[in-house]
């Protein structure tokens, strides 16, 4: 029967598609007496056998699809079931104890992994505890005949169905072949939404039950224009999404023509519009997008798609490729922002009970200043290739900035000093996303080159609302008059110290906010790629004088976030 189901709407496009379902496999099994040992021997070899020809064919995949470098993780696991002594293991604990093969495979890896997990402080043995599980994972459910899913093997047209996607199931995806996704949990600013936008597939998130109602091979519409899902659609349905989709084609192919503008209101207010990126393979979409720039480019995902920190000349290229890529325009670059839900394994992070308002970010680059200095090497070594700014992230204090600045300026000099070139027109700049920096801007202005506003950690913050819970995404208001005349307070600070402020928080691509950011006066807009050209084309349809006195109603006569959609919607009727 047909099904309906409300979420977040996290990255535009209809995809229609059958169902694949990325969840967790179920494979619970029972301790079984046996009698015939050599039975359950020869279905062990046999579940051995194909885990190895799978994780082979995986592996050619990924090296294929993605790289040879990400592709090396499964020749730990080829290793792990070649060793004699796992296999021997569970076969002599089959005989001894006479028990199926599940319950000896469970018992002896089980033995292996908490013996490599105890050596706390070894990485290594700590990642050969991850691969005995992936690889027990395997042959358990070839055991059990239950399917792992693997979405980078995916070769035919699906729409993923996932109870949540971390953001390196996400970078995995092939575009080719996964059309669109749907999950249970997350919101429009937790960093699979971000992804889904760079790699502009279209997505709804937060649907809290999909995954309960979706079975394998279902047919499934996702609307990440409005946030809608439809579970087995009738052919009326279909045809109709169908033409929905088709229309947004049109509307893409008309936002198109704005590629090689610039952005002015109608009044002729310039303004820019820039790009976040992730990775320098997000450099395609930001040109064919026609951004004026990158205004956020994430280094944590350098850090994160590596198998141990990425070295001073790996980031180096990086960013210098990056520099390079986008015509001299200019590239804000940030410094590594780990922590929240952003992991990286092998940097031995202790379990934190708010991991969003703990040890991450800055915070992190100020205690472990090595890591940091290597960032700020590579990226001044870098400078000379483009125009290069630098953002540090999640400041609370003026010391923090200082700090930070401190140690870049060594580095600097330290590098002049081995006679290696480094810009000497480098903006330093930071975050404004917790709330104690927003309401201080005034005295940070004086000392930073430029503010970019991180409104999905400020709201946030600001709100007491977590970004990813879905279940107090109702108090994730952007609009909200208390955020706006916190941002009015950062962009005026800004430019009475004569600076200028941008946006890289999901909000500075939000159509209902563009008009309000436009009034007070924000400089420089950074989004996904693919929010780009819509936000051209919006914007010329704008007077910024007329904006400014929105956002000032907005701000002075406003007390709930309803009234102030219903002011923008009333100026978006007018222009339509
Ligand atoms: C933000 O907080 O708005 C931001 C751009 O950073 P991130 O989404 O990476 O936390
Ligand atoms: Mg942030």
């Amino acid at each position: 029967m047909t099904k309906q189901l409300v979420g977040i709407a996290a990255s535009d496009g209809i995809a229609i598609g059958k169902a694949y379902l990325l969840t967790e496999p179920n494979l619970s099994f029972d301790r079984v007496s046996i009698t015939d040992p050599e039975g359950e021997i020869k279905r062990l070899l046999d579940s051995f056998e194909r885990s190895k020809n799978e994780i082979q064919g995986i592996r050619e995949h990924v090296a294929m699809a993605v790289g040879e470098e990400e592709a090396q993780v499964f020749d730990a696991h080829l290793m792990v079931l070649a060793d004699p002594e796992l296999f021997d293991g569970i076969k002599n604990d089959i005989t001894t104890n006479m028990v199926n093969a599940e319950t000896s495979l469970s018992t002896v890896a089980n033995m292996y992994i908490s013996m490599f997990e105890a050596m706390e402080d070894n990485p290594y043995m700590k990642e050969r505890a991850a691969d005995i599980k992936d690889v027990t994972e395997r042959v358990m459910a070839h055991l059990l005949g239950v399917k792992i899913p693997s979405p980078a093997t995916i070769n035919q047209e699906v729409v993923i169905v996932a109870k949540d996607l971390t953001p390196s199931d996400t970078a995995q995806l092939n575009r080719q072949f996964v059309k669109g996704f749907v999950t249970d949990i997350g919101g429009r600013t937790s960093h699979s939404a971000i992804m889904a936008r760079s790699l502009e597939i279209p997505a709804v998130v937060g649907t809290k039950e999909v995954t309960q109602l979706v079975a394998e091979g279902d047919m499934v519409i996702i609307d990440g224009l409005e946030g809608n899902i439809v579970i087995r659609p009738d052919e009326e349905t279909i045809a109709a999404y169908k033409q929905k989709a088709a229309d947004f084609k049109a509307q893409q192919a008309e936002w198109a023509k704005l590629k090689d503008a610039e952005s002015f209101t109608k009044d002729g207010k310039q303004i820019e519009i820039v790009a976040n990126i992730g990775t320098p393979k997000d450099l395609t979409g930001v040109n064919e997008n026609g951004a004026e720039g990158i205004g956020l480019y994430r280094t944590e995902f350098l850090y994160m798609d590596s198998e141990d920190f990425p070295t001073e000349d790996e980031q180096f290229v990086a960013y210098k490729t990056v520099l390079e890529g986008i015509n001299g325009k200019a590239v804000v670059v940030r410094t590594m922002d780990i922590g929240g839900d952003k992991e990286l394994p092998y940097l031995q992070l202790p379990e934190e009970m708010n991991p969003f308002l703990g040890y991450r970010a800055v915070r992190i680059s100020l205690a472990e200043t090595e890591m940091f200095r290597t960032q700020l090497r590579a990226l001044l070594r870098a400078s000379v290739y483009g125009t290069l700014r630098i953002m540090f992230p999640m400041i609370a204090t003026l010391n923090e900035f200082r700090d930070a600045k401190a140690i870049l300026e060594e580095e600097k000099a330290n590098l002049l000093a081995d006679g290696i070139e480094v810009s000497d027109d480098i903006q330093v700049g930071i975050m404004i996303e917790i709330p104690a920096a927003a309401v201080l801007a005034h005295q940070f202005a004086k000392e930073v080159d430029f503010f970019s506003i991180g409104t999905n950690d400020l709201i946030q913050y600001t709100m007491a609302a977590d970004r990813m819970n879905e279940r107090v995404s109702y108090l994730y208001q952007p609009y909200n008059p208390s955020i706006l005349t916190l941002l009015k307070h950062v962009i005026d600070s800004a430019h009475a110290e004569g600076k200028w402020v941008g946006m890289c928080g999901e909000m500075a691509g939000d159509q209902t906010a563009v008009p309000l950011l436009l009034g007070l006066g924000l400089d420089e807009f950074s989004m996904s790629a693919s929010s780009v050209l819509k936000t051209r084309s919006l914007v010329a349809k704008l007077d910024s004088k007329e904006m400014e006195k929105l956002a000032d109603k907005a701000i002075n006569e406003c007390a709930t976030v309803e009234e102030v959609i219903a002011l923008v919607e009333e100026v978006k009727a007018a222009i339509s």
